[in-house]
């Protein structure tokens, strides 16, 4: 293959781009995983994931992708023959929904649109009936990568609270987690499901159970099968920074790393700078004359904007021309959404020029690919993201002053 000059763009909603900071924490030699030097590096990785879950309570670290994460929630909690309630919100609502299944998990799977979030109404409504307490957990996606959807966790839980339901609560946080605000104790969360490769800034290859008391006492009796992902076996090893198999040793190093980093901008300047990334996107996208897959704007996403296409318009045909011509990857519609979307990412490792240079490519690729749309797009994000940097360096001034 040719060689391609300059940085490629990796515009999907992950994996996201790594920084040459984090590259550089994980260029280390490997190092003994028993030996007295890891339990440094262990208990800092425990330790500082802790602030990013924003919990007091433990976080288990897994070598594994987010699904694997996926499966470690259920299998400590959830017994066979259990029955849970879960929202088609989307691609990743519907592939832990099937997961849970093949665990002879019942899932009561409340359909949905693909366009809106987990409904707080439906979530108190289905809990209040079920008068006999059979349904052992609600499970949610916060962010649907598939669509750009968050749905609004904290409503979740006063829902679940309001029916007066013994339910776990089980959130996917893979694609929102150190982009989007979240609160695993104050919100009431039982396990957080996590990975490394989205807002975190890292290589795939990590993922977290963020654990309350309640899950934690659910794991011991409830009656699955279960070896790798046992929380017990990490609880013991894991207090002395130790892990009851090999970890993903120079991964822990990038995510100490990466914890600094998100702590050095300041955790709700990282959330408001994916806030205004967003907005700045959603303007290209409507300055563009095309439609936001997401529909109310309570629930837009901060970490990636789906964008729908006109009827009659191939959008894995636009992201191919994307590709071939300036070298950036788009997010491809996944499930009943292929073709119909591409997904912009816009999380992790992230700037204003990143957004402007993302955005001028589609803006190109729209035309190239003969797709209808209005020029100007690119223009009125950067109109946004300049009044937002000018309100900004105001702000500072009269900080300053
Ligand atoms: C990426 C993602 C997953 C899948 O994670 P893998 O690391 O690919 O296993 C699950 N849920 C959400 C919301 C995601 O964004």
């Amino acid at each position: 293959m040719a060689h391609r000059s300059g940085r490629h763009f990796l515009q999907i909603p992950g994996p996201t781009n790594v920084p040459d900071r984090i590259l550089r924490a994980m260029d280390r030699p490997t190092i003994d995983h028993r030996g007295p030097d890891f339990a440094a590096l262990g208990r800092e990785a425990l330790d500082g994931i802790k602030t990013i879950f924003k919990t007091q309570q433990p976080v288990v670290i897994y070598p594994a992708s987010g699904t694997g994460a996926w499966e470690a929630a259920i299998v400590n909690t959830l017994s066979p023959g259990d029955r849970v309630l879960m929202f088609e919100t989307g691609h990743f609502a519907t592939l832990w929904r099937n997961l849970a299944e093949r665990f002879g998990i019942h899932c009561d799977f409340v359909p949905g649109d693909w366009r809106h979030g987990v409904d707080p109404a439906a979530v108190e409504a289905r809990l209040a009936e079920d008068r006999g307490h059979t349904i052992k957990a609600v499970m949610a996606v916060h962010n649907e990568t598939s669509t750009g959807v968050a749905s609004r966790i904290p409503l979740i839980r006063n829902a679940i609270d309001a029916a007066g339901h013994p339910a776990l609560l089980l959130v996917d946080t893979i694609s929102s987690l150190g982009s989007i605000d979240y609160r695993h104790d104050e919100w009431g969360v039982d396990v957080t499901v996590s990975g490394s490769q989205k807002g975190l800034m890292l290589p795939p290859g990590l993922s977290f159970n963020a654990i309350s008391e309640k899950a934690m006492a659910a794991s011991r009796s409830n009656r699955m099968p279960r070896s790798y992902w046992d929380w017990a076996d990490m609880a013991g090893p894991n207090r002395a920074g130790f892990f009851p198999y090999t970890p993903a040793t120079n991964l822990l190093y990038g995510l100490v790393e990466a914890i600094d980093m998100l702590h050095e901008e300041g955790l709700d300047a990282v959330f408001a700078r994916h806030d205004r990334h967003a907005e700045a996107t959603r303007r290209a996208v409507t300055g563009w004359g095309l439609e936001v897959l997401a529909l109310d704007p309570a629930e837009y996403s901060s970490s990636l904007t789906a964008v729908l296409l006109p009827d009659g318009h191939d959008a894995d045909r636009l992201r191919r021309i994307i590709l071939d011509r300036f070298d950036m990857s788009l997010g491809a519609g996944l499930g009943k959404l292929a073709g119909r979307v591409f997904r912009i990412g816009h999380l992790g490792d992230f700037n204003d020029l990143t957004l402007a240079g993302t955005l001028s490519g589609v803006e190109m690729g729209l035309e190239l690919a003969g797709i209808p749309h209005r020029k100007g797009g690119a223009r009125a994000a950067m109109d946004a993201l300049q009044g937002g940097a000018a309100a900004q360096a105001e702000r500072t001034a009269a900080t300053v002053a």
